[in-house]
């Protein structure tokens, strides 16, 4: 897709996201007969996922030539996602400690979600068991894309050592890597629609306009400082990127599709294709953007890491506790790892903050309290996980391919 295009289809977006404000507003429940246009937005794009993923990592890795080179850029990039969640969980206590907004939100009611009550605390060895899929088929029926990705990685480290027999395969993974790009760039355009629909019916559903902002009125605060704690993490990327990349605002703007449509959809891996596409058209490192991002969608998530923890200090607030720095740094691992089990799918936060609570002993009822408004704040959190991983691509296409004397393209903005 060529610059202009890119710019319209951005603008075009923007368009669907502020309409579907204003219906959804206005019409309240009425916008849900719009929903499906948004399901198939929606579906077109997870349609896509599963082959796009499976050839983008097998044709990025087994390019990358060696099983060592592979272990070098997952070194770098493992440490990228580690410092940069860490950041995020130490920004979601800063702000919640700065602004305390549990206190004095006791009177609201308290339920447990139904999709909360009915889990079991996830443990640290079920991450690890949902890796390794006894059935590859089931896995990518469900969209479940950290076993595929696992899989894929393992595929493309033997491919690089069969030699010339390996090369057809590569070559087919490679053309159908490309193939399925092409279908992300026609989706794209359903976008704009899209997103409207998916907006203004989420809008309509929480009953319009009013119904909404009384929701938020009551939690306003919670509301704040999660959207300040978002919008320093937002920034702290932003200067990583300039640092570490020498990208700036073009990059922002490239990507900024890939963000409205994170916002729109509410799930990280129904973006990532659409998220690939920009970082390439932006010009990160075809082979970056082909292991970083798939790599990321699944386990780098900035945002829901920032605001489980932000989140849990909240509930505890509200319910009077006092957290210590012994009981913070628990929410703090804790919540490193629920972001890593949170799948990129909506308010999978929310669920995967049961670890967390548990974790410090406090009550799972607690979760009613940021039910209203979790959808909302869910939009943000996952532009800021999309973000994150877009700004990765162009660190380690910068300092990892550049370094080992490769020839990315260093473009200044
Ligand atoms: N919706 C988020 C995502 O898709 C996950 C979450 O925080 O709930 O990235």
């Amino acid at each position: 897709m060529n610059a202009s295009h890119a710019g319209t289809l951005l603008w075009a977006i923007l368009a669907g996201v502020l309409l579907g404000i204003a219906c959804g507003a206005w019409f309240g429940e009425d916008m849900i007969a719009v929903e499906w246009l948004g399901t198939l937005f929606l579906n077109a794009l997870k349609m896509t996922i599963v082959p796009l993923i499976v050839a983008a990592v097998i044709s990025g890795v087994s390019s990358l030539g060696d099983v060592r080179r592979l272990g070098r850029v997952g070194a770098y990039t493992v440490l990228y996602y580690a410092t940069t969640t860490a950041v995020a969980v130490a920004i979601g206590l800063f702000v919640v400690n700065l602004i305390e907004p549990g206190s004095g939100v006791a009177e609201l009611s308290r339920e447990v979600p139904e999709s909360v009550a009915s889990r079991e605390p996830t443990a640290l060895s079920d991450i690890a068991l949902y890796m390794v899929a006894p059935n590859l088929i089931a896995a990518a029926a469900e969209t479940q894309l950290l076993p595929i990705i696992v899989f894929a990685l393992l595929f493309a480290a033997a491919l690089t050592t069969v030699g010339t027999r390996g090369e057809p395969v590569i070559a087919f993974f490679d053309g159908l890597n490309e193939t399925m790009m092409k279908i992300v760039t026609w989706i794209m355009w359903l976008a704009p629609v899209g997103i409207f629909a998916l907006v203004a019916a989420q809008l309509g559903r929480a009953g319009g306009g009013a119904a909404f902002l009384a929701e938020i009125a009551a939690v306003g605060k919670y509301v704040l400082t999660v959207l300040a704690g978002l919008a320093l993490h937002f920034l702290f990327l932003f200067v990583l990127l300039k640092l570490l990349a020498g990208r700036g605002v073009a990059y922002l703007g490239m990507l900024g599709r890939a963000l409205v449509t994170a916002f729109g959809t509410a799930s990280s891996s129904a973006t990532l294709p659409l998220t690939m596409e920009c970082a390439r058209e932006a010009g990160a490192d075809d082979r970056a953007v082909r292991f970083v991002l798939p790599l990321g969608a699944t386990i780098n998530m900035d945002g829901t890491a920032l605001y489980e923890a932000a989140a849990v200090m909240f509930i505890a607030q509200a319910y009077g506790y006092d957290l210590g720095v012994a009981e913070q740094t628990i929410i703090f691992l804790t919540a490193t790892l629920a972001a890593v089990g949170a799948a990129g799918i909506p308010q999978a936060g929310l669920v995967t903050m049961i670890l967390v609570l548990t974790a410090v002993k406090l009550p799972l009822e607690g979760i009613g309290l940021l039910l209203a408004v979790d959808w909302f704040l869910d939009r943000f959190r996952t532009a800021i996980n999309v973000w994150g991983d877009a700004v990765g691509t162009a660190v380690i296409s910068s300092t990892t391919f550049e370094r080992h004397g490769h020839e990315f393209p260093r473009r200044e903005d």
